[in-house]
């Protein structure tokens, strides 16, 4: 188990970087994911950004209980996400970098999501409403913003 860091650690708020393949099939990497995924668990999130675990790379994971699609949870190498509609949605979020606080944020309803999967394999995907809500969650980790930079309504749930 990994331990994740909270505010006001500096690795949150930097943009992390583009893995390569060759970095990617490390099988430090490959531990690394493997330690993200009970971590996000055991903490239970639905989704873990590696700058979470003090990594500044473009790397997150996302359970499979986000959407009733997903076989497996999902690891997301260099995502690139394009919203498909102008739709959006706002709904309460929060994070475990973030601890006890909860706020209304708006986001797209609708995304294409491109990324490599752990073996550096090119995925391509849609995803709506609640999935595509963490996804643009987790992606904003990896370039250093916050749900509570965006939200509105932020509640401490203490
Ligand atoms: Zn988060």
């Amino acid at each position: 188990m990994l331990p994740i860091v909270k505010l006001p650690t500096a690795t949150l708020r930097e943009r992390s970087r583009e893995l390569s393949r060759e970095e990617l099939l490390l099988p430090e990497m490959q531990k690394l994911i493997d330690d993200m995924i009970p971590t996000m668990y055991a903490a239970e999130g639905i989704g873990l950004a590696a700058p979470q675990v003090e990594r500044n790379i473009r790397l997150c994971v996302v359970s499979k209980e986000a959407d009733k699609s997903l076989k497996a949870d999902l690891v997301l190498i260099n995502p690139s996400i394009a919203k498909i509609s102008r739709k959006t949605n706002t709904a309460s979020e929060g994070c475990l970098s973030v601890p006890k606080t909860s706020g209304k944020v708006k986001r797209y309803s609708d995304l294409a999501v491109s990324a490599w999967d752990r073996r550096g394999n090119p995925v391509s995907f849609q995803a709506r409403q609640f999935f595509a809500r963490v996804i643009q969650h987790e992606v904003d980790h990896l370039n250093g913003i916050l749900f509570v930079d965006k939200a509105t309504d932020i509640r401490s749930l203490d």
